[in-house]
């Protein structure tokens, strides 16, 4: 008989797989792909998977190990899943054995159990099973559990309360020996699904048309203005899912700033939801996983890495607010979760909801060219309208701390009416630089080409691209000058300066700094909920998929940063900022306004935005894309480098730009430092790759890791490659 080879993956950064024998005694049927094992690696004993079993080796059989043990009896993973996970190793250039890692929770990394799910409770026993229901009729608690369980032949301790049954008789029964105490197998909750409210007629045409594509891979763009009733879509739609008995999984961009989403999914589908998000410990990730995998939940609600969730039979996924930049992984395992979602519902053969208010160009692009199919909602759901827009030109304006005339009065008049008011400014701090008003000192980071920011509460500075802090000084340490300035805008001024002008008014500043604590956020939310006055300021956490109903004004205080911005992903991402910011004014029955200070009032980006024209935004924003052949028209990837001395990144970058040989259509761009060029002590360095062929660049990009791969060891380097950069820095 010839010998049967394991082909394992194991999460090292060696881009390939290993080869093992099976363990001592092991039986050829239970080795299925998706098992995990754990094998000799070095001098170590290292968790694998299985991805697949041979009869060759490239290796002499003589040279082989046998794996040690086999932990799994069924596969963690599906065929689906390898598959999605072979996929995003290869397209994203990761290692594939990391990539399947990441499909696991992190106890089953690490070679723990894949144990049952169970949980305290009662069953029959054998002696138990034989009675007939009015037994015990003297102790009518005790008859009515033993009822209950010849009808369900178990009962968990955590449903004691929902049946109305007591602990004390099922005891009882226990000490009758027809009853035992034990772990009992979780099982699927009944499917229940709550009422919503009626539909209007585009949200019924929306879920009309998803669900003529259930069972197969059809994408769709659901694109509704913000208030429209993409949620009830979602709702909707996954109720149809559930009642063909499949799960669904719905990506939200970040969990902790948006409890309400949450709480409409499981108000909707009780007892049916669970979320997975990196707030968890690795023991609620493994319980939730384990609950997905089983079918003992029904939805999945979950950030960015919840995409690689294994399912019993998954029927549908939907990603909300599909163009929010959080779906892109920034370290490590780089991949879009948005796209890696596309990807799974092809291979899994289910169709996918795209939804937003200010789509992605790339998905604008394959809803312009019928990839996917579009889904308006184009009115605000209930008895909400759009809020109207004014843009206030600063340049005839005075300014008192950011703040025109003109919006203070009109903050006055909303705050007389008893209403909300939201002050959006996109940077966190008192003032981005701390300056000496007599030298011209500034206060740099030690470690980073960047500013520290003032923090006054904290009386720090602070950087915001690593954990450098330091002490306001008192003085310049240059010329010793007392007169040290803060210059520029940030929430924690705009908060103070609005505590000075409306004394009487709560101001509530959202930011990361306030928002840190657990709970913090939702503590806020219910102090907006309350209805009372007030004025929130904050930055983009604010403008995320909030509900506030008692918010009336919204007001942008500097549009212009983000109008400037030397990116080309710019202009698209400050239409996105302002549609959704303006997004929170006049969700209920009051109407909104929203206030945007600018200098540039007359620029056309700007001039559609007000009259709510997000789809032409986008097309100009696509016809200058096609023109310059960048995203989505040519595709992109960086090798980036960084090393402690200035010279180690470029010229190792420098030295790979020269063997790659010349490609035709692939453009190659650098070695060029980044607009933070130094960060965390590090100094850092790219290289640019374009193509206007996937294929192409692809195949450049290949070589290029197999060459970083070798020559990038003994420098005090790091490195990675980036396929779709989101960022250039
Ligand atoms: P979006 O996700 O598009 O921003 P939501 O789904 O959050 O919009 O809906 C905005 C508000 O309108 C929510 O309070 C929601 O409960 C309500 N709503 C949605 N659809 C309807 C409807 N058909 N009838 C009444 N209210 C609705
Ligand atoms: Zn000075
Ligand atoms: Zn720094």
């Amino acid at each position: 008989m010839t010998e049967a080879i394991l082909e394992i993956a194991l999460a090292t950064p060696l881009r390939r797989l290993f080869d093992y024998l099976p363990p001592h005694g092991a039986q050829a049927v239970t080795l299925a792909p998706g098992i995990r094992v754990t094998v000799p690696f070095g001098q170590r004993m290292v968790t694998g998977l299985l991805l697949g079993v041979k009869s060759t080796s490239e290796l002499g059989l003589d040279k082989l190990k046998h794996a040690a043990a086999v932990l799994d009896t069924k596969p963690l993973l599906s065929p689906e899943m390898i598959e999605l996970c072979r996929w995003s190793s290869h397209y994203y250039l990761y290692p594939l054995g990391d990539a399947l890692f990441h499909a696991l929770p992190p106890w089953l990394r690490k070679g723990k159990p894949d144990k049952d799910s169970c949980a305290p409770g009662w069953q029959l026993n054998p002696r138990g099973q034989g009675l007939n229901p009015g037994a015990f009729a003297r102790a009518p608690r005790q008859q009515q559990a033993l009822a209950h369980l010849i009808q369900h032949q178990r009962v968990l301790q955590s449903e004691l309360g929902l049946h109305g049954l007591s602990r004390a008789a099922l005891q009882a029964l226990v000490s009758k020996g027809v009853v035992d105490q034990t772990e009992v197998m979780l099982e699927p909750p009944p499917l229940e699904i709550a009422q919503g409210p009626q539909l209007n007629h585009e949200q019924r045409t929306a879920v009309t048309a998803v669900c003529r594509g259930l069972g197969q891979f059809s994408p769709y763009l659901l694109e509704g203005i913000t208030g429209s009733g993409k949620t009830e879509v979602y709702l909707n739609t996954i109720a149809a899912i559930l009642r063909r008995g499949e799960q669904a999984l719905v990506l939200v961009p970040e969990i902790g700033l948006t409890p309400q989403i949450q709480a409409r999914f499981e108000e909707r589908f009780p007892g049916q939801v669970v979320t997975l998000h990196s707030g968890l410990s690795d023991g609620e990730r493994l319980q939730g996983w384990q609950a997905a995998r089983r079918g003992l939940i029904r939805v999945v609600i979950g950030t960015r890495s919840a995409v690689l969730t294994s399912f019993r039979c998954l029927g549908l996924i939907v990603v909300d607010e599909e163009h929010d930049t959080s779906y892109k992984q920034q370290e490590g395992f780089r991949y879009s979760a948005r796209d890696v979602a596309v990807k799974r519902a092809q291979l899994e053969s289910i169709p996918i909801v795209l939804g937003s208010a200010t789509p992605s160009a790339e998905t604008m692009q394959n809803a312009l060219q019928g990839r996917y199919q579009t889904l308006l909602l184009q009115q605000r759901a209930g008895s909400a309208r759009a809020p109207s827009y004014q843009l206030l030109d600063l340049r005839e304006q005075n300014l008192l701390e950011g703040f025109s005339d003109t919006l203070l009065q009109a903050m006055q008049g909303n705050l007389d009416q008893g209403n909300q008011i939201l002050v959006f400014l996109n940077r966190r701090g008192f003032a981005p630089a701390l300056i000496c008003h007599d030298c011209g000192w500034v206060a740099n980071c030690q470690h980073c080409d960047v500013r520290m920011v003032v923090h006054r509460r904290l009386r720090i500075l602070k950087c915001h691209h690593c954990e450098a802090q330091a002490q306001l000084p008192h003085s310049c340490p240059a010329c010793g000058s007392s007169r040290l300035v803060g210059v520029g805008l940030g929430t924690e001024r705009s908060e103070a300066f609005l505590q000075s002008r409306f004394k009487n008014t709560p101001i509530m500043r959202i930011d990361r700094d306030t928002t840190r604590h657990k709970g913090a956020m939702d503590k806020f939310l219910a102090r907006i909920g309350s209805g009372q006055p007030a004025i929130l300021v904050g930055t983009q956490m604010l403008a995320k998929g909030h509900h506030f109903p008692r918010v009336t004004l919204v007001a942008v205080l500097d549009a212009d940063a983000g109008l400037c911005s030397t990116d080309f992903r710019g202009p698209e991402r400050t239409a996105q900022m302002l549609i959704q910011v303006a997004g929170r004014a006049g969700r209920a029955d009051r109407p909104g306004t929203v206030i945007i200070q600018t200098h540039f009032p007359q620029h056309p980006l700007l001039q559609l935005l007000i009259q709510g024209r997000y789809r032409q935004v986008s097309e100009q924003i696509l016809a200058e894309r096609s023109a310059l052949q960048l995203p989505p028209f040519g595709y992109m990837g960086i090798v980036r480098c960084d090393a402690p001395d200035p010279a180690g990144a470029p010229e190792l970058l420098q030295k790979l730009r020269h063997f790659l040989p010349a490609q035709t259509g692939v453009n190659v761009i650098g070695p060029l430092a980044p607009p933070i060029a130094r960060r965390a002590g590090r100094y850092r360095s790219q290289l640019l790759f374009k193509s206007p062929r996937r294929g192409n660049l692809h195949h450049t990009l290949q070589r290029a890791v197999a060459w970083m791969q070798e020559h990038a060891k003994g420098y005090r380097l790091r490195w990675s490659v980036d396929i779709d950069p989101q960022d250039s820095i």
